[in-house]
């Protein structure tokens, strides 16, 4: 797992001890990154600071980008990574940063790679959007929000950087670079089983524990999933074992039990 630090350039970064004030945002902006364990959050942080040395923040709409904006958005973007290879965000340069909701026309064929481009609601108002090639949008104002509240089981970080984590292949599928054969086997198998399911239940109007949004594709089912994996794990776990076991398989972690192992702690 520290491969990644033989790196000298990365070697370098962490010479410099992480910012007191960095990790006080941590403590008081991420709810989730107080249910690590140290290691975990030694781990976190220790991304969080490649990762805000290498990429470039750009702030829209008159938003200033400030240590709080970099600090939150890295952290989530980074759990994602926390039990898996450090390189997978490597060719992401750009994360764009509006302060409010916005509103974008459709986009111009050929200004990206149209067909690995997430659009979330073509003319409507987006929280976020991804593309293959970055940059990762995002909407500040969503963003800070959701890292305090995990509860609500939105949370825009994790849902765009679940369909850029989805992406690296080439296409959006739902199905990001798993572990084994054996692994692809299982998920087409769980999550075709789960997709239908939310599929049928939001066409009929039912109450889903899934958001319904997942429903409209299986790339957009494979995000919604990944937010309530780290926003709701307890719940899911119990509610949707298997996608709850092969998203836990893929991530490599345990967010459920780490979960309950905070609060049994609290
Ligand atoms: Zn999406």
């Amino acid at each position: 797992m520290f491969k990644w630090l033989e790196n000298h350039h990365r070697k370098e970064i962490l010479k410099q001890p992480f910012p007191v004030q960095w990790r006080e945002i941590l403590k008081d902006r991420v709810t989730h990154y107080s249910f690590l364990n140290s290691d975990e959050k030694n781990h976190l942080e220790q991304l969080v600071q490649v990762f805000i040395a290498e990429k470039k923040f750009e702030g829209c709409n008159g938003l200033e980008i400030t240590d709080e904006i970099r600090v939150v958005i890295s952290a989530g973007a980074c759990l994602l990574i926390l039990g898996l290879p450090h390189d997978l965000f490597r060719k992401l340069i750009t994360i764009i940063v509006y302060p409010s909701t916005v509103f974008t026309p459709p986009p111009r064929a050929g200004l990206f790679i149209t067909q690995s481009l997430i659009v979330e609601h073509p003319q409507t108002a987006i929280l976020g959007q991804a593309f293959m090639s970055g940059p990762v949008i995002l909407v500040w104002d969503a963003v800070r929000r959701e890292a305090r509240h995990p509860e609500s089981g939105h949370n825009v970080v994790y849902h765009e950087f679940a369909h850029y984590l989805d992406m690296l292949d080439g296409v959006a599928d739902g199905t990001p670079g798993l572990h084994s054969r054996e692994q692809y086997r299982i998920w087409a198998d769980v999550f075709s089983r789960e997709f239908f399911q939310l599929r049928r239940k939001s066409k009929k109007g039912k109450k889903t524990f899934l958001d319904a949004y997942g429903a409209k594709n299986e790339a957009e089912f494979f995000a919604v999933a990944t937010e309530f994996f780290f926003d709701k794990p307890v719940q899911m776990q119990k509610k949707h074992k298997a996608l709850y076991d092969v998203l836990s398989d893929f991530y490599l972690q345990d967010t459920a039990e780490r979960e309950r192992h905070c609060k049994r702690n609290a």
